[in-house]
């Protein structure tokens, strides 16, 4: 294909477009994307230039990438309590990454835009009918009398976005998110007491250590240099995520703005032959799903010519020399921090996989990430029917991944999750994957069952992971 062509926010239209939604009234859709196109934008360029800095850092093994949240955000889960508990969750986990890796943690939420899912197969059966299958709050709804994709969910999305960020916004600058108080995350409904105390254990070292250097008269913590700005410890930065799926709502937030200056030097975007840049900017981070990611595709037309980092999600369809080409295509510059590999074989097929994809990326000297996300290669059906994950093969990939990379001479350098801080109105965990220390049973998953779309982690089977991971960073 001609990837050298000339790129504009629109020339993925002139590729086949996998997933593609069609629209039955194509004049609300234009009217809906010419409003999209004038509305503000959610994210900025210096806050996404900052995110490709950090992330350059995790390229060079000096941070460690979290990338987590839900399968698939509804606008009904758009609540205080939801969007709190899920930022609450996003920070014990990386709270505990800390302690174990010793390293910052870049912190990537699957939030604030994460509506649109892609589905196998087009239609899909309820009872006896036959009707349009469900792709997200923002093309139709769940409700099978509510199928015909309508293009006013855009825009529905966009605010539900735009509310849900400035929620984010409003926790991190009011304390919420300070390392210094990490008990508002709460921990009062795991039910597992080692769990709890092993929790408590490091909040404990942590207020120590923040409360020693606030006596040895650093004030608010030492602070330190991270993407061009001065950032304190104790203070967090939160950047959001979602699959770019949809590309006319994308196009529609794709704006050329000025390369940010502060960020250049530190960028080595001094390279940049023009001193703009097309942003994506209803996200910080947006990725290409395994389903999406044809070389010859729309999707891979509009991610090559953003300058947002992105991810690239690769199962074990994924040919060697396929996963080069695209590299060539979506980074020809070889740009540190632009490109993350979210790896998704299934736990069985990662020795298989993962290490002909470390030799093939490294024998064409692309600088990439390395991220596992060990959950969509992994889902089964329960024998209730119920859609579910068991936390052992979880575990199984990840503790693959962290080993083949090493024999590799590689390294993971995140993880990518899907987890839920939800709690129902008793203040009950969700009950979608199986095992973890709660030993969640298959009797139990219909108990609290609330995800619409994949089986995501509960609060305490997260914890549970991340104390995995961070021992393995401590051993
Ligand atoms: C997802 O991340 O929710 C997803 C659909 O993943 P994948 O494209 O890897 O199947
Ligand atoms: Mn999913």
């Amino acid at each position: 294909m001609d990837s050298s062509g000339s790129w504009s926010p629109s020339s993925w239209k002139s590729k086949s477009i996998a997933q593609d939604v069609e629209y039955p009234d194509q004049e609300k859709l234009a009217k809906v994307l010419s409003k999209l196109h004038t509305l503000p934008d959610l994210v900025t360029p210096s806050e996404i230039e900052r995110l490709r800095f950090q992330l350059s850092l995790v390229q060079r093994n000096e941070a460690f990438l979290l990338h987590a949240g839900d399968c698939a955000e509804s606008f009904d889960a758009c609540t205080n309590e939801n969007v709190s508990a899920k930022i609450g969750l996003i920070l014990s986990v990386s709270l505990i990454l800390i302690w174990g890796a010793r390293l910052p943690i870049v912190r990537i939420g699957r939030i604030a835009g994460q509506y649109a899912k892609p589905r196998s197969s087009k239609m899909e059966k309820v009872g006896d009918r036959e009707v349009l299958s469900f792709r997200g709050d923002n093309v139709n709804g769940l409700d099978i009398d509510d199928r015909t994709p309508d293009p006013e969910r855009l825009l529905r999305a966009y605010f539900h976005s735009a509310t849900t960020l400035n929620h984010v916004r409003g926790l991190l600058t009011s304390g919420f998110a300070s390392l210094h108080q990490p008990r508002d995350w709460s921990l009062s409904h795991v039910r597992s007491p080692s769990l709890k105390n092993e929790f408590e254990e490091i909040v404990e070292s942590l207020t120590d250590a923040l409360d020693f250097s606030r006596t040895i008269g650093q004030e608010s913590g030492p602070s330190f240099e991270l993407g061009g700005a001065r950032s304190t410890v104790g203070e967090v930065d939160f950047y959001t995520s979602h699959e770019g799926l949809m590309l006319p709502y994308e196009q529609a937030l794709t704006r050329l703005c000025p390369v940010p200056k502060s960020n250049t030097d530190a960028l080595g975007a001094s390279n940049l032959n023009e001193q703009k840049a097309y942003y994506n900017t209803s996200a910080h981070f947006i990725w290409i799903g395994d389903r999406t990611r044809q070389i010859d595709g729309g999707h891979v037309e509009y991610f090559r010519g953003i300058r947002n980092p992105i991810g690239i999600k690769v199962g074990p369809s994924m040919k060697s020399e396929e996963l080069v080409r695209l590299l060539d295509i979506v980074n020809p510059d070889k740009a540190y921090g632009r490109i993350t590999l979210i790896t998704r074989y299934g736990a069985g097929k990662v020795e298989d996989f993962l290490p002909e994809h470390i030799k093939a990326v490294k024998t064409s000297q692309h600088p990439v990430i390395w991220v596992c996300d060990p959950m969509h290669g992994n889902t089964l059906t329960s024998s209730t029917g119920l859609k579910t994950r068991h936390f052992h093969t979880i575990i199984s990939e990840l503790t693959s991944c962290i080993r083949v990379h090493s024999e590799c001479d590689s390294r993971l350098g995140g993880v990518s999750l899907e987890f839920t801080g939800e709690l129902n109105d008793e203040g009950f965990s969700v009950t979608e994957c199986l095992g973890g220390s709660m030993e969640l049973s298959e009797e139990e998953l219909g108990l609290r069952y609330q995800s619409f779309c994949d089986p995501r982690l509960n609060f305490e089977q997260s914890l549970d992971i991340a104390f995995l991971i961070s021992n393995h960073y401590k051993n």
